[in-house]
């Protein structure tokens, strides 16, 4: 019987995956125990999130008002990309989380390219863009915890994020916490492992291992040598430099979306909390140098109002990819242990999220279950891996951008999928045919978004003319709803501030 879980690991995916395990469970006789190193700290990065992980706080089971004032967080509706088509000023467009007014009923691309082709795709269908362009909240004062009038998700400050999750699983769910580094592994006979040696607690026993411990991937690379595929080839960036930017005031707006400005090599992302400002530069340490790299990110900073003098930034240095398999034996891997590409549209911590919400819907009763599971985990998983690879790489080939080696070199490797789908989009829109599992990774009205935002223009061969009334009510729709929504939605300053002051009412 699978009874005692061990996780390794005290990041977000260690604690997310913790709590989202023992509160589905509260009550069983399962006993999950999480072993810390008090000598490696969390990666300390990883501030914007997904919607999903409004339901996964909610599913843990934390207050969302608590979250606001112990996270320092904020509200994110979507992505801006600065710079990413032409490199001009004035090249911006938007990937809000809200989907297109009417996206199941109409093709709305084809509509839109013949009937309003000089606004931008997004902010014909979507009133979300016109919110962050305002910085107002997705919500109002009396729009109770985890609800939205818009969809939104998080920023937040990684390491108070660990912190607050760390002090719910401990108090409210029972989880067994040790402060300790893993030394050593212990197997049975078939391989299975049997307990963690740690320096000061001895032999830990446990029927399943979740290994959380970051880069190092201990138990699945290290220990069991999964191989690591690196995705390199596809998508450079290696490298982050990574700073805060205080405020000029304490007033100053909160950005409602996470802007991605691109650079030479790279890209600059900047993320808005309610006291600072978390911005970083990802770049391929192949195409410019560190200097370069954080001259551009210095720029950067007091072109959009932050100090000249901001300390060193710190430097991250990853290898895109993720493992072979993900569940090995009786070990799965969550976080940064099972991979990591590049921060652009933040898929890690919604990645944990699935596979620990996952683990948690399917945990195994038994070792004999185990296989079936971990079988299926692997499955869904690597096609999970290679969509966020499609998806991101979508941003890079479309550019026309071609002042650097670095995006000239980005439009020469397309993966395959994504070289068919952009055939197949020539002449149609990304429909729901191309991405027809329950729980894709990105929907395709993301697609939509991304690829006609980065300048694609499909040309429909088989247009449907009859739909043009039908489309047209959309995107007055659309437009009422930004005017509407505009007129009742507060700042977000505003409303994070009265949420630290007295909470959102509960559900
Ligand atoms: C530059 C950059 C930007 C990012 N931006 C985003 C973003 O915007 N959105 C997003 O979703 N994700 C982002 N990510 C990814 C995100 O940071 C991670 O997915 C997330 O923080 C989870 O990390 P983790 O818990 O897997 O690993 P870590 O935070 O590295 O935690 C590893 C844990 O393992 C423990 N450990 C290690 N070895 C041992 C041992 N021997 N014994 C005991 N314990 C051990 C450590 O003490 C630590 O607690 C970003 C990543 C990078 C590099």
């Amino acid at each position: 019987m699978v009874r005692r879980i061990v996780i390794v690991g005290g990041g977000s995916a260690g604690w997310l995956t913790a709590g989202l395990i023992a509160a589905d469970h509260q009550g069983s006789s399962l006993h999950i125990t999480l072993i810390e190193s008090p000598d490696i700290a969390p990666i300390g990065v990883g501030e914007g999130t997904w919607p999903s992980m409004r339901d996964t706080l909610r599913r843990i089971g934390v207050s969302e008002s608590d979250f606001f004032r112990e996270c320092d967080a904020s509200f994110k509706q979507g992505s801006r990309f600065n710079r990413w088509v032409t490199g001009a000023d004035n090249d911006y467009y938007f990937h809000p989380f809200v989907l297109p007014q009417g996206y199941d009923e109409v093709n709305l691309p084809e509509q839109w390219l013949a009937q309003h082709p000089d606004i931008p795709f997004a902010d014909l269908v979507s009133y979300q863009p016109h919110l962050c362009v305002n910085g107002r909240a997705p919500k109002q004062v009396v729009t109770p915890e985890f609800s939205s009038v818009a969809n939104y998700g998080y920023h937040l400050d990684a390491g108070k994020f660990g912190v607050f999750l760390r002090k719910h699983c401990l108090e409210k769910l029972g989880v067994h916490y040790v402060p300790d580094n893993v030394a050593g592994v212990a197997s049975h006979d078939n391989g299975d492992i049997a307990a963690l040696h740690t320096q000061a607690h001895g032999a830990l026993e446990g029927d399943l291992f979740i290994d959380c411990t970051g880069m190092q991937s201990l138990l699945l690379g290290k220990h069991y040598q999964v191989p690591f595929l690196s995705q390199k080839h596809v998508l450079y960036n290696d490298t982050a430099l990574a700073v805060q930017v205080p405020y000029p005031d304490d007033n100053y707006p909160i950005a409602s979306q996470t802007s991605s400005t691109a650079q030479s090599a790279g890209w600059i992302w900047d993320i808005g909390l309610p006291t600072r400002r978390g911005v970083g530069h990802v770049y391929s340490s192949a195409h410019i140098g560190g200097e370069q790299a954080e001259a551009e990110l210095r720029r950067y900073i007091s072109d959009t109002g932050g100090p000249q003098d901001i300390p060193p930034p710190r430097k991250l240095s990853f290898n895109p990819g993720y493992r072979e398999r993900f569940w090995h034996r009786n070990c799965v891997a969550i976080g940064l242990s099972a991979g990591f590409i590049e921060p652009l549209e933040a898929s890690a911590l919604a990645l944990a999220e699935m596979s620990a919400a996952m683990v948690s819907d399917e945990l195994p009763a038994t070792r004999a279950a185990m296989d079936i599971v971990a079988a299926r985990f692997n499955e869904a998983f690597t096609y999970r891996w290679e969509r966020v690879i499609d998806f991101l790489k979508l941003h890079y080939v479309l550019s026309q951008r071609r002042d650097s080696d670095y995006w000239r070199d980005n439009t020469a490797s397309v993966p395959e999928r994504l070289g068919d789908l952009l055939t197949l989009w020539r002449h149609r829109a990304p429909s729901r045919n191309d991405f027809n599992r329950i729980e894709e990774v990105f929907p395709w009205a993301s697609y939509q978004y991304v690829l006609y935002g980065m300048g694609f223009r499909s040309e429909f061969t088989n247009p449907q003319p009859r739909q043009a009334a039908l489309a047209d009510g959309y995107f007055r729709e659309a437009a009422e709803l930004t005017h509407k929504m505009l007129g009742g939605l507060p700042d977000n300053r505003t409303l994070i501030n009265h949420i630290k002051r007295h909470g959102l009412q509960k559900i």
